[in-house]
């Protein structure tokens, strides 16, 4: 089941576009181009699928590379629905956003283009939120020089803050969302991405509003412990989007706001934008696959920051090397023992999404 994951994002559109042509159930397809070139200087795009009836009520869509370089998981699992070719229940359809943030996939970079992370991104920018924790750790997160001393010095005053905080507050701090330093980690913008516009255009031409009930899995990476496939829900608690997913997806739902997620309460996040869609009637969810520890993934975050803050050619290709390693093992891990979970997780939560809409 791992040979769904590809090595590139060109393999993995490739991939894609190959399933989506073979797919008996299409009944409309849209390329989204960006405006710039991938790492391999290949076309990027959002490439958008649309299987089963175009007027169906219920609706299953699944993201992928909302955060670019973790779309290879979500990739992997679109390729393997697409080679399912299972029949949808009566009156419902599936919608694949294949590479929400393609420059990220591409680049293997977390956020786009601008330095954008588009799960950060979904604020009113009229009102744009405030992270007073963040610019107090910013210049320790990432140091001027990235050697052992320089680095031992601002690990000491993260250790330092997160001692006189408390740990929630320091994840909040770091990894909740944070508007002021675009070179930063976990950077919302000033004002909305590509991907964002492009998703609210999308929307509106497709009347995602007028659906009747959406359940939505965004595929992510990088979060919790190693092949566990967290199902997170940051619905208000109560609503009845945690009920439905609590319904589908039993005991694997985890919720931020009750603190019982590996994920903290974040600003900005993409799920936001469906809520705001389709008030009680859709249920999102992020399916996270955990790699590692939290350290590890602020640390990979750190170190490539870091290293596109620094001018063209001041930094050792070994160094360069390492970095670039280190964050694509943490997102993607090559052990086929992971990748197979990813799958067979995937599958799981994509059926009980459908079993849960037709139950409704
Ligand atoms: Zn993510």
């Amino acid at each position: 089941m791992s040979g769904y994951f590809q090595p590139s994002y060109s393999a993995a559109r490739k991939a894609f576009l190959r399933g989506v042509g073979a797919d008996s159930r299409l009944s409309w397809q849209r390329t989204v181009q960006h405006p710039l070139h991938g790492a391999e200087g290949e076309k990027l795009a959002m490439d958008v699928a649309w299987l089963g009836p175009v007027n169906a009520d219920k609706l299953l869509i699944v993201q992928s590379a909302t955060h670019g370089v973790e779309g290879f998981a979500g990739s992997a699992i679109q390729s393997a629905l697409l080679h399912q070719c299972e029949a949808l229940p009566q009156g419902t359809a599936l919608l694949l956003i294949h590479a929400m943030n393609p420059w990220g996939f591409s680049h293997k970079r977390r956020v786009d283009e601008a330095g954008i992370d588009l799960n950060r991104n979904f604020v009113d920018f009229n009102h744009r939120p405030e992270n007073r924790g963040y610019e107090e750790i910013h210049s320790a997160l990432i140091p001027q020089h990235w050697d052992q001393a320089s680095l031992l010095q601002a690990d000491q005053r993260l250790q330092d803050f997160r001692e006189v905080y408390g740990a929630q507050i320091y994840e909040e701090a770091v990894s909740g969302g944070q508007y002021t330093h675009p070179a930063g980690l976990f950077y919302g913008g000033k004002a909305p991405s590509w991907s964002r516009v492009q998703l609210e255009q999308l929307a509106a031409e497709l009347r995602l509003a007028e659906r009747k009930q959406v359940a939505i899995i965004d595929v992510h990476t990088g979060l919790g412990d190693y092949t566990v496939g967290e199902v997170i829900c940051d619905h208000p608690p109560g609503s009845l989007g945690v009920q439905w997913a609590k319904h589908w997806y039993g005991t694997a739902v985890t919720e931020p706001f009750l603190g019982t997620s590996s994920s903290v309460p974040k600003l900005g996040l993409i799920d936001f934008f469906w809520h705001q869609l389709l008030p009680d009637r859709c249920c999102f969810v992020t399916l996270e696959f955990g790699t590692g520890s939290t350290e590890d993934l602020f640390n990979v975050l750190r170190a490539d920051h870091w290293l596109a803050c620094q001018p063209f050619g001041s930094v050792s290709e070994d160094l360069k090397q390492q970095i670039h390693q280190q964050l694509l093992e943490h997102f993607c891990p090559a052990a086929e023992d992971w990748q197979q979970e990813v799958i067979r997780q995937g599958l799981l939560r994509v059926s009980q999404a459908l079993a849960g809409l037709a139950s409704l």
